[in-house]
């Protein structure tokens, strides 16, 4: 197969997996009209990448052989390469205006940089090689064009302890083995796209103690979403339920991508599927090993400048439509966006400038430069939506339905709503478009994605800051006191 359609993606979603909302188990993702938004907008993604005028960039072929892949499988070898796939990445983004953090992209170019570095996956501390496993899935990925969601965190039961010693130990873990493979009993939280994937990654959590309790829950590995005993509890949907017009929702009806808590109930997971088994040495140092977070972190950059793109456009067209960016006041809340925005770009093109060879023959993004469009970007994303809500003060909540200018109100719509420039169906197309970007559901879980969906911004700041090399930083404070002395006459 190689590159699905969107009609293909579809059917797949078809599989009798284990889904519930609102209290009831969902029969088919793709028409449930609380997720057939989500599933329709993927879809379109995956229309995307098949389009004649677009195969070129969105897709790769390999030596001789004609068979197309999506390119977020690419194996990076060059900055060119990278330049390539981010290019692809960015395409994809713009699509959905940066709004759906996991389209499968995002785990797709994860599982390749697992892939690349297939090796690692051999020196397990059980003696037990399954580097080729993580190598064939890839291979799979790749061939059937599969969409993975992933899962890493634990349950929020008690995060002052580690995990094997938690006083309701509900945490995904190992309870049986057999020859064949293994069960695992337990919970994760939480999966975004699980209600849109094909495959789950279970990949490892947070720090596991190297304590022999805790090798239970030192785990990964890779199951079909329809496996017997895996169970998905969905939050309630964002996509809102009144019968509004497109135009009154335009994102939160297309860009639900799901989060659910992912629960097994005695699932079985063959030794062919597992990654890491039994090995919190394995677990602790993944991350750093296989650069999964330099090509997450390239997708997801390439995704905030999409992001900041749209929401910056907004709060300017806002400003502009609206007459209100004469102000200075307004001008110097819009100027730190742009300083932003071209930051963001120079930063992410400068991490792909100082790529770095890996020893898998691959390269990656400079993760220091990557990390820093990362970690904060939540910070700037929330002054945009700030921005947007300030720019368009009563305007949210003044706008009113679609709906309303084909309504029993109309002759007094098409007067009332008008504005300088503006005709009223243009101006409440233009609100409702801010207040769904700003003052929904969907807006407050934009937000909180973007603060989480990599980790705990405290504890990765932390890490970062524990990671940089500071020796030079030390040394240039040593040359400075040095030259004073020196300057003053005293002893260094
Ligand atoms: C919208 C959304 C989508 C997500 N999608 C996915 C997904 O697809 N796959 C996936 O695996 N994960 C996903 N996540 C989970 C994400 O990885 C976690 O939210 C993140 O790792 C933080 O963990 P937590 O939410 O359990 O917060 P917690 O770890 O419970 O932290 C809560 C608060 O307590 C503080 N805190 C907790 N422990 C410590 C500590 N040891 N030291 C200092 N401070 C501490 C934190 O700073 C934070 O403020 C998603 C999260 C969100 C919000």
């Amino acid at each position: 197969m190689a590159l699905r359609t969107g009609k293909e993606y579809l059917e797949s979603l078809r599989d009798d997996r284990e889904l519930y909302i609102d209290g009831e188990r969902v029969r088919d993702v793709t028409t449930d009209p609380r997720l057939a938004g989500g599933a329709q907008t993927i879809a379109e993604l995956y229309d995307l990448q098949c389009e004649p005028g677009l195969i070129d960039e969105m897709s790769y072929t390999e030596g001789d052989g004609d068979e197309r892949f999506a390119m977020a499988f690419l194996e990076p070898r060059s900055v060119a390469d990278l330049q390539r796939r981010g290019r692809a990445l960015k395409r994809t983004a713009d699509a959905t205006f940066g709004m759906v953090g996991r389209s499968p992209d995002f785990m797709s170019v994860g599982v390749t940089a697992l892939a690349s570095a297939h090796e690692v996956f051999d020196q397990s501390a059980s003696g037990r090689a399954f580097g080729q496993n993580v190598r064939s899935y890839y291979e799979k990925a790749r061939r059937l064009d599969l969409a993975s969601t992933h899962v890493q965190v634990n349950p929020q039961v008690d995060r002052s302890k580690p995990v094997h010693q938690q006083s309701i130990d509900i945490a995904l873990k190992v309870v049986r083995e057999t020859d064949a493979g293994y069960y695992v009993k337990g919970a994760r939280q939480v999966a975004t796209l699980a209600q849109f994937a094909n495959d789950i990654l279970v990949m490892p959590s947070v720090v596991i103690n190297n304590e022999p309790e805790a090798a239970d829950y030192a785990l990964a590995f890779v199951l079909p979403i329809a496996t017997p005993g895996l169970k998905f509890i969905s939050r309630p949907s964002i996509i809102p339920q009144n019968p509004g017009h497109l135009l009154d929702h335009p994102l939160s009806s297309r860009f639900e991508e799901g989060d659910a808590v992912v629960i097994f109930d005695n699932v079985f997971v063959p030794w062919e599927a597992t990654f890491i088994y039994r090995d919190a040495q394995m677990c602790n140092t993944l991350y750093q090993k296989v650069h999964l977070g330099e090509s997450y972190t390239h997708q997801s950059m390439m995704r905030a400048q999409a992001k900041a793109e749209f929401m910056t456009a907004l709060a300017c067209y806002l400003a502009n439509r609206t007459h209100v960016d004469v102000f200075p006041n307004v001008q110097t809340m819009l100027a730190p966006l742009l300083i932003d925005l071209e930051t963001h770009k120079a930063v992410v093109e400068a991490a792909i400038f100082r790529a770095v060879q890996t020893r898998y023959g691959t390269v990656v993004p400079d993760s220091l430069t990557l990390q820093s469009a990362q970690l904060f970007f939540f910070e700037r994303f929330q002054k945009m939506v700030e921005a947007v809500r300030t720019i368009a003060g009563s305007g949210l909540v003044g706008a009113p339905s679609y709906a309303e200018l084909k309504g029993e109100a109309a002759e007094y719509i098409g007067q009332y709503f008008q504005s300088e420039g503006m005709t009223a169906d243009q101006r409440i197309r233009m609100l409702r478009l801010a207040t769904d970007a700003t003052m929904s559901a969907f807006a407050s879980r934009q937000v909180v994605y973007e603060r989480y969906y990599q980790g705990d911004p405290v504890r990765r700041a932390a890490m970062f800051y524990k990671n940089y090399p500071k020796e030079p930083l030390y040394r240039l404070v040593d040359d400075a006191l040095r030259g004073l002395a020196h300057k003053a006459g005293v002893e260094a």
